[in-house]
């Protein structure tokens, strides 16, 4: 995900923070300080609202870290790298290198954030109980979290994959079923169930009862309905490209560019083929890869000066598959990187070029012409 940055590392795991994550920061603190606080203990001065608000604010972020934390640890244990953990509006997600492989892989590791989140709220509710009352500002603020992380472990526990909840289902549905393709099949069918009802929920709510909490459902459904929307065409794309090699979807007819053409040799380039990138090759060596992107930011007066190897991104920094790497694993590879095209190389020498474009034009055939 773009647009975050990195907080810190928990046990090696790096952990980002989304900038929306930042709106969310400060819409709870003032919605804290301005507003319940102020109504659960009266007669404070002001800063001292502002304090526990942002206190509770910062503890509460600590609870969404803390169950992503609980998901990452039991996936490390059952072999599944993390790559990150990232803290985003509605929460977070700890990025997993790889899907369980299986069932009970998935429940455990699904299973370990809404139990932290729940284990949060039992300790939070202790304290409580043990040293505060009613109408104390840090008793209220303990109270505060609880709540939260008991809403946190309940709404998780939503069957509506993605959620937690979803997810345990999935792996339910698949150690009877013993297929995991149906298994999601299923429960991203019932999520959408789950999200068209919430959805019309609120609707009613708005129209019916005039409350506008019915927009929050509608959102959420929405959000919910969405999520599984794109785990289900991962999945498609899984089974489109499956068995399926590099080195059948490259393009193998390679129009190529010399590290020493100028830029304005380049652009001819790219209105003549109407290409959105070229491997750079001199003799038998690849330099890289030379993009429009690459381009942008060289005003055109220096367009006749200035040599295409001063531009290009280098091989190292470019993504390069074997003929024979799984076309799906490519296409996951291009994905987290976000690149739109791969050099396909095979002993140092190039073969071919795979772009997410041809990709995406095979997985549209494949829908619509079936398998065959
Ligand atoms: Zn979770």
């Amino acid at each position: 995900m773009n647009n975050s940055f990195r907080l810190m590392y928990l046990k090696g795991i790096p952990v980002e923070i989304h900038i929306s994550w930042l709106l969310i920061f400060f819409l709870f603190s003032i919605t804290l300080a301005l507003s319940y606080f102020p109504a659960v203990v009266e007669g404070l001065e002001s800063p001292v609202y502002w304090l526990a608000a942002v206190l509770t604010t910062l503890v509460v972020f600590a609870s969404v870290l803390t169950h992503e934390f609980g998901h990452s640890l039991v996936a490390i244990r059952e072999g599944i790298p993390i790559k990150k953990i990232v803290l985003f509006v509605f929460g977070g997600v700890a990025q997993m290198e790889s899907e369980p492989k299986s069932p009970a892989a998935e429940f455990k590791v699904t299973a370990a954030g809404p139990l932290t989140s729940m284990a949060i709220a039992i300790v939070a509710a202790a304290l409580y109980y043990l040293f505060f009352s009613s109408g104390q500002l840090i008793g209220e603020a303990v109270v505060f979290v609880a709540r939260l992380n008991l809403i946190m472990a309940v709404f998780n526990l939503i069957p509506a994959f993605p959620l937690d909840g979803g997810r345990l289902f999935r792996s339910i549905v698949w150690y009877f079923g013993k297929n995991i393709l149906l298994a999601t099949r299923i429960a991203v069918g019932l999520g959408s169930v789950i999200s068209f009802v919430a959805m019309a929920f609120g609707f009613m709510l708005i129209f019916f009862q005039g409350d506008l909490w019915g927009l929050w459902l509608i959102f959420i459904g929405w959000m919910i309905y969405q999520a599984g929307q794109s785990s289900y065409s991962q999945l498609i794309f899984k089974e489109t490209f499956a068995g399926m090699k590099v080195s059948q979807l490259m393009s193998t007819d390679l129009q190529t560019v010399s590290p020493d053409d100028s830029l304005e040799q380049l652009a001819e380039c790219f209105l003549t083929y109407k290409y959105g990138a070229f491997p750079v090759v001199y003799g038998s060596t690849t330099h890289g890869l030379v993009s429009l992107q690459n381009m942008k930011d060289v005003p055109r007066e220096k367009w006749s000066e200035k040599r295409v190897s001063r531009i290009l991104t280098p091989l190292k920094d470019t993504l390069i598959l074997h003929p024979n790497t799984d076309a799906a694993d490519a296409m996951m590879k291009m994905a987290s990187l976000n690149a739109g095209r791969a050099l396909v190389m095979d002993n140092g020498e190039l073969v071919g070029l795979l772009s997410r474009t041809d990709m995406m034009r095979f997985m549209q055939m494949h829908m619509v012409l079936g398998s065959d």
